[in-house]
């Protein structure tokens, strides 16, 4: 009899901790979808939310796919086990789609340095529609976010390699057609798929209006959605308007000359208690179409030491690298709060 009291209560105890939200734990009960397989969202160490081991951005839209790849590995793969050796662990690479995401070139790094790399699905919008395929002005929004869809079930380009989130751009300006239906896409791929959005938003509050009035007319949470160069936007307390919404912010251009910009900014989010919503990268690239590394290690030989300097906590430094992004990117589907 005791036995069955005993079996009872563990299954009433395991009940409620699979129903109570673990946010605030390490195991967040959310999967991280890396080129090389699934890991715990909890366990992903000191992450860089937005960085591209390799691009060709600025090249026609049909030559992006091609890389030297015995040229680039020689370039990146000693950078990136430098990262490594900082103590980065875990790179989310934002090349898109038909500006030169290789997901078999990441999974090369990936396992020639140890750093879990994680790549995307969607479209970019920006750069003037000229990495938008002409298949995306034709279909609807929902075949769009079945593409979106089935490379997140099946793989990449035959890889079997699995994106972890949607890369998405809004140009510069009123939001245009196409840019807003490649988001709706985007928002219901989401809701297929539990993939969050990041969108290259930059300084465009009518984009920002746009995208929230997009993801609420389809009951879609803020906290599914990443606002990606946001550090571009002078106005801070728009920032903070959208984080209290639960959207993500990315102050993604973090360089060893503006640091104090970077603390400064910081300090306003830990005041108004919205640290939990920053995402912090240096948006650089270890392949710029073959040229010189623009670098993205200053958040580890720069900010930290000066986040310790002006009184930031080991805990909220975890909190900034390694739980918000978790919490950003982990794969869940995240309805509007009523
Ligand atoms: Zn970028």
């Amino acid at each position: 009899m005791k036995c069955i009291y005993f079996t009872v209560l563990i299954w009433i105890f395991w009940i409620a901790l699979a129903g109570c939200d673990t946010s605030d734990g390490e195991g967040f009960n959310r999967e991280l979808f890396t080129v090389s397989g699934p890991v715990d969202a909890g366990e992903i160490g000191f992450a860089l939310s937005h960085e591209h081991l390799m691009s060709n951005f600025g090249l026609p839209i049909d030559e992006t796919d091609n890389y030297d790849e015995a040229v680039l590995f020689e370039q990146v793969i000693p950078y990136a086990k430098k990262l490594h050796a900082l103590g980065v662990h875990t790179i989310f690479d934002y090349t898109a789609a038909y500006f030169g995401r290789r997901a078999d070139i990441l999974k090369t790094i990936s396992d020639s340095t140890g750093i879990l790399i994680v790549t995307n699905t969607g479209i970019y919008g920006a750069a003037n529609d000229r990495y938008i395929p002409d298949y995306a002005y034709l279909e609807t929004p929902e075949e769009l976010a079945a593409r979106w869809a089935d490379e997140f079930e099946n793989g990449i380009d035959g890889t079997g390699i699995r994106p972890g989130f949607m890369k998405l751009a809004f140009d510069s300006g009123g939001p245009s057609e196409i840019d807003k239906k490649l988001f709706e896409a985007g928002v219901l791929t989401h809701l297929q798929t539990g993939m969050t959005i990041a969108v290259h938003t930059g300084s465009n509050p009518n984009a920002v209006h746009s995208q929230l009035e997009i993801l609420d007319r389809h009951k879609v949470s803020p906290e599914a959605w990443i606002w990606t160069h946001a550090n571009w936007h002078a106005d801070t307390d728009f920032l903070l308007m959208v984080a209290s919404r639960g959207g993500w912010i990315s102050l993604d251009g973090v360089k060893e000359d503006n640091i104090d910009e970077y603390i400064n900014r910081l300090e306003i989010f830990r005041r108004e208690e919205l640290l939990h919503k920053v995402l912090l990268s240096h948006d650089g690239d270890a392949w710029p179409m073959g040229a010189e590394i623009r670098p993205f290690h200053a958040i580890s030989t720069h900010l930290l030491p000066a986040l310790r300097e002006n009184g930031f906590t080991e805990e909220e430094i975890k909190l900034i690298f390694t739980k918000n992004p978790g919490m950003a990117y982990g794969i869940k589907i995240r309805p509007a709060k009523d």
